[in-house]
């Protein structure tokens, strides 16, 4: 479905982020990876997904809160493979307390990597998919971008501001061929789903289990955790032809957590 385009997927050397850089280059796409981890770790993908899919894959160590090598990325996605077709801002950190004990600096890096990070990528790429008249921008969101969590007022700040800049891009370039959508997964099994459990032990006084079953499962209807590849399917339906009509929209996928 996707042979012969080029899609970029921030903050995929873990979690849904890889997972969605997978299903893309499993549908023939080229695909950029990027995040920080283990250099060897992050080969061992690199080359993985081209061999197991038959495709190009290269890796970006840019860092998502510096504007310069965000733009930077982009465009040698673009030099690299002829076109960037498939943007996802994925890239993602959390962080849990208080707002009175929440440090400024978290709040400035949150807001940076959770939601200028997209502003910056959707920037540099449009241009090339506007001439292109081809284009899909998906966004990782959060069912934070719907509903709030207390000690979380960075995260859910950053959320509910992708998904006003989702609407707002696609009213832009709606007549260009591009989408541009937010998945707004509940509770995700991934790495930053396991680090904010000690944090919120100690916000809440409870123990990891407890913290599993009351805090993060409480919400989900399922009482189950979403995988990741759930949600890279997801993506994948937005880049195909099925999806076109479907543009600056929010899509669930969480259990049933923000029916509630
Ligand atoms: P993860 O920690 O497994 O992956 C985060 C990725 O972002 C990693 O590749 C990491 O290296 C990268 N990253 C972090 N800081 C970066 C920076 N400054 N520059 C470049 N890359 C950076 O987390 P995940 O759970 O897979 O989260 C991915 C996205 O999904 C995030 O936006 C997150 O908010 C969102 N999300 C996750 C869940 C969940 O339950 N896991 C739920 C809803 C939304």
């Amino acid at each position: 479905m996707l042979k012969g385009k080029s899609a970029l997927v921030t903050g995929s050397t873990s979690g849904i982020g890889l997972a969605i850089a997978r299903a893309l280059a499993a549908q023939g796409a080229n695909v950029t990876i990027n995040g920080f981890g283990d250099k060897a770790a992050i080969e061992k993908e690199r080359s993985g997904i081209e061999k197991e899919f038959g495709v190009k894959a290269v890796y970006s160590p840019a860092d998502m809160t510096k504007p310069d090598e965000i733009a930077g990325m982009v465009h040698t996605a673009e030099k690299t493979f002829g076109s960037l077709d498939v943007l996802v801002n994925n890239a993602g950190i959390q962080f849990v307390a208080p707002i009175e004990e929440f440090p400024v600096e978290k709040w400035n890096q949150i807001i940076a990597i959770n939601l200028s990070a997209a502003f910056h990528a959707v920037r540099a790429a449009v241009p090339g998919m506007k001439s292109r008249k081809w284009g899909r921008i998906i966004s990782t969101a959060s069912a934070h971008s719907l509903v709030a969590s207390p000690f979380k007022v960075a995260y859910v700040s950053a959320k509910h501001g992708i998904a006003g800049l989702t609407k707002t891009v696609a009213l832009e370039v709606a007549t260009f061929g591009i989408t541009c959508n937010c998945i707004s997964p509940g509770y995700v099994w991934t790495p930053l789903v396991e680090k904010q459990i000690p944090d919120t032990m100690k916000a809440r006084g409870m123990t990891a289990e407890q913290v599993k079953r009351d805090v993060l499962l409480a919400a989900q209807p399922t009482k189950e955790f979403v995988t990741v590849d759930e949600v890279a399917s997801l993506a994948v339906y937005l880049c195909s032809d099925a999806a076109k009509a479907i543009t600056g929209a929010n899509l669930s996928i969480d259990g049933g957590w923000t029916a509630e």
